[in-house]
């Protein structure tokens, strides 16, 4: 009976000790972040349209439901499970951590088994956690996606995963970002609210804008907009701007160092993401600039409809949702 006790303390003691060891280690990381200025430095984004679409509804039930389910914790959470390889998915996976929440188990206690979890909701969190919550039209309360498709309704447009391949104008670089090939004049939507950080010529990007996110952690960068009437009218830097609000239209201006040219010789728009975790990458040499095609994909349900007005006639695109101007 006594040894068995004296056991039992020596276990107490070893647990105690290894349970110590692992709150410094901790508490070492945490400080070695705070102190070293220590920041994400990539993030591969590999979710899929399937992933995300999955993830919303069980996010709109958890909500309907009052549990706990938050769509940016449970893709990180499955980005932790995979490794960030979301050719891993399957909807099982999904189902069944919901299921664990549904009978009274905590999200973020589940997560936290995998080291890399804080890592995903840092990561994914710079990229979704604006898209999915509570919105209002017409002072009535919704929850869901609230980010749109920047192609207006209606509008044709197709694309391929384009992200990383090869330009050559300028200078060999990589393709980072997302080319939405339509006709000219297609209204432009602002995938989210933000305010305008740039606006004006570039010789890459011809006729472009610039959008950061109010939290500051994501640069919208909308490109090769329509020569002679690139933006919505009075568009000027420093602006706010609404998600599902027409900010321009599509063209084919750019790559050229002159002004309201059109040297893209098919139109189309270029939009990039850019996720910014320390100021010092907007323009430095650690940029993120993310794939965005299953993201598009993802945000296609959610088209924005709009009244073409020419001349003061209203011409109805799609159902009435936005006026805008086109001057003649
Ligand atoms: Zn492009």
């Amino acid at each position: 009976m006594v040894k068995r006790r004296l056991r039992f303390g020596a276990f107490l003691i070893a647990a105690s000790v290894i349970m110590l060891g692992v709150a410094r280690l901790l508490s070492h990381e945490k400080m070695f972040r705070q102190t070293s200025g220590e920041y994400i430095k990539w993030v591969d984004f590999s979710v899929t349209a399937e992933a995300m679409n999955d993830t919303l509804e069980v996010s709109l039930d958890a909500y309907e439901n009052g549990y706990d389910a938050d769509f940016v914790k449970l893709l990180s959470y499955l980005g932790a499970k995979y490794g960030g390889d979301f050719k891993h998915y399957k909807k099982k996976d999904l189902t069944e951590v919901y299921d664990k929440i549904k009978s009274g188990e905590k999200l973020d206690t589940i997560g936290a088994k995998y080291n890399y979890y804080p890592y995903y909701l840092e990561a994914y969190g710079a990229v979704l956690s604006e898209y999915v919550g509570e919105f209002y039209i017409d002072g009535k309360q919704y929850y869901g996606l609230r980010a749109f498709s920047p192609i207006a309704k209606g509008y044709y447009y197709n694309h391929s995963d384009d992200f990383g391949a090869s330009r050559s104008y300028g200078y060999n670089r990589k393709h980072l970002g997302h080319d939405l090939m339509g006709s000219v004049g297609t209204p432009i939507i602002a995938i989210e609210s933000g305010y305008v950080e740039a606006l004006g010529w570039n010789q890459y990007g011809g006729w472009r804008i610039g959008i950061r996110s109010f939290d500051n952690k994501r640069y919208y960068y909308y490109a090769h907009l329509r020569k002679d009437h690139p933006y919505v009218t009075d568009l000027k830097e420093g602006d706010i701007v609404t998600a599902g609000q027409v900010i321009g239209y599509l063209g084919m201006t750019g790559y050229s160092a002159k002004e309201n040219v059109n040297n893209i010789k098919t139109p189309h728009l270029h939009y990039g993401i850019q996720l910014i975790f320390d100021p010092s990458q907007k323009d430095g040499y650690n940029q993120i600039w993310i794939d965005c095609y299953e993201l598009t994909k993802f945000l296609s349900q959610n088209r924005m409809g709009v009244i073409v007005s020419v001349n003061g006639k209203d011409r109805v695109a799609e159902k009435d949702v936005i006026i805008y101007d086109i001057p003649d």
